[in-house]
């Protein structure tokens, strides 16, 4: 019996192979016409002031609803890269994120973070595609955070360097996102001169087994170079109470709201606003 079991297992690893490869292919063609489809959407979430808990960023989240399915970019976001079609959704996330924010009449001050890949960094029309967008929504650009995951950056250091100049030479301000889960040296941290850093969600949420102290090690970091900090993935007052202590200024996550389309943000805020001016 247990031979047979052993013969039957290399067939069906091939049929969940074929028929897993099959559906990356659907979701590879099916990510072709999301933009023309108008499949994707951005959801924004707030990313606040650890003291105040008034919104000082929204993070622009990208969905895509493949005919009712929601894939999480987790998954897509990967085969964009691979498949290069991250340069069009890039920018199309990017100029829709620039446009709303320029409307948020709620949140006139707070900025809007965009999430750029690295390969979307690295292209020669990226500091273009940054400007058209700044135009067209008239965007002030000190509003404009774009993160960038600290992964990467050890291969292309000078390019990463020349386009980070570029787009401070603008005003626009860079965040090193998922902070603690790449390759990169501290030295790199130093040359690249980031405005902020945002601490990933796996050590805020795993702080009892080593996370406080890769946070406190970043925080000192953060501290001598001058850039700010965010703590992602805060579902817990305790999680934030203890950002607190460390000395985080921003804080984001499911305690204080999830990623919401832009109409429900608006009232969101709104209603935050509504709380602050009650209680004054
Ligand atoms: P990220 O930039 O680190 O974004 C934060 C992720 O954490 C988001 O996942 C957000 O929904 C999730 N999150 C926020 N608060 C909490 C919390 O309290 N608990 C938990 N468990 N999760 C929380 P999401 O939206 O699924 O995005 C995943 C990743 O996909 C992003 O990670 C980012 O790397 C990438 N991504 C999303 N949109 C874009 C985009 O427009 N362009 C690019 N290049 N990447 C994007
Ligand atoms: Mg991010
Ligand atoms: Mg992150
Ligand atoms: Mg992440």
């Amino acid at each position: 019996e247990q031979k047979k079991l052993h013969l039957s297992e290399p067939r069906m690893f091939t049929h969940d192979l074929f028929q897993s490869l099959k559906h990356v292919e659907n979701l590879r063609d099916g990510l072709q016409e999301a933009i023309d489809k108008k499949q994707l959407y951005v959801c924004y979430q707030p990313i606040v002031c650890c003291k105040s808990k008034i919104p000082w960023s929204f993070e622009a989240l990208l969905r895509w609803d493949f005919n009712g399915d929601l894939v999480n970019p987790d998954i897509f976001i990967p085969l964009a890269e691979q498949s290069g079609l991250i340069h069009d959704i890039g920018a199309w996330v990017l100029n829709r994120a620039c446009i709303d924010a320029s409307q948020w009449q709620h949140s006139p001050n707070a900025s809007v973070s965009v999430n750029v890949s690295i390969i979307q960094l690295m292209d020669d029309d990226f500091i273009h595609i940054l400007d058209k967008a700044l135009k067209t929504s008239k965007l002030p650009p000190q509003r404009l955070h774009l993160e960038i995951t600290e992964s990467m950056f050890a291969d292309n250091k000078g390019k990463v360097r020349a386009q980070l100049d570029a787009i401070k030479a603008r005003d626009v301000q860079v965040s090193i996102d998922d902070f603690g889960t790449g390759y990169s040296s501290l030295s790199q941290l130093q040359t690249l001169n980031f405005d902020t850093v945002k601490i990933d969600r796996s050590f805020v949420q795993n702080i009892d087994e080593g996370g406080e102290a890769i946070i406190k090690a970043t925080m000192f970091i953060a501290n001598q170079f001058g850039s700010q900090t965010v703590a992602e993935g805060i579902e817990t007052e305790l999680e934030a109470q203890r950002m607190d202590e460390m000395g985080v200024d921003y804080l984001q996550g499911f305690l204080f709201a999830k990623p919401m389309r832009n109409d429900d943000l608006r009232i969101w805020v709104e209603k935050l606003n509504s709380q602050v001016i009650s209680i004054n």
